[in-house]
């Protein structure tokens, strides 16, 4: 069998469809997600809780992905943590070059008792600037979420603007 590049009077020969789906997408955010938006709505971190290991994981779970068994309850995280991990981005969630690079990562928020131990943590923007990424003085810092304004809230991550040092 032999092979051959195709030529352009080949490519015109074949049938072709030009077509721009309108597709829509709704899309639900589960029984787990649900709730922990429904919390932020009101000002509140939630997390579910394993009942063997007692990892509570914010964001939430409905299964412990190390015990194999359903998390039992609710409970409520600080809205304080620390910093794990920090990026700073020059492109934005449109891809589109920013001039001021946007600093997200990953928060590890504290548990609301001491028994506890809150996994893996949420990934928001964090306030701060791009020397203390660049430096890595971020990393470690106790933060705190800056939270909308109550009338403003509407039952998503936006609720929280960012988390900022303290
Ligand atoms: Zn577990």
């Amino acid at each position: 069998m032999t092979l051959h590049p195709l030529k352009d009077e080949e490519l015109k020969t074949h049938f072709t469809i030009t077509y721009k789906p309108e597709a829509k997408y709704s899309y639900t955010a589960g029984q787990a997600i649900s709730n922990f938006l429904k919390g932020l709505k009101e000002g509140k971190i939630l997390g579910r809780k394993c009942p063997k290991c007692g990892k509570v994981y914010v964001p939430p779970r409905m299964y412990c992905e190390e015990c194999f068994c359903p998390t039992s309850s609710w409970t409520q995280v600080s809205d304080e943590g620390v910093v794990m991990t920090a990026v700073a981005s020059f492109i934005s969630w449109t891809r589109d070059r920013l001039e001021e690079p946007e600093i997200v990562g990953t928060i590890r928020l504290f548990p609301s008792t001491s028994r506890d131990y809150v996994y893996p943590g949420l990934f928001h923007r964090i306030c701060c600037s791009y020397e203390e990424v660049k430096n890595m003085k971020i990393f470690g810092r106790r933060v705190k979420a800056r939270w909308r304004p109550t009338e403003k809230r509407v039952g998503s991550i936006d609720d929280i603007e960012c988390f900022e040092v303290i």
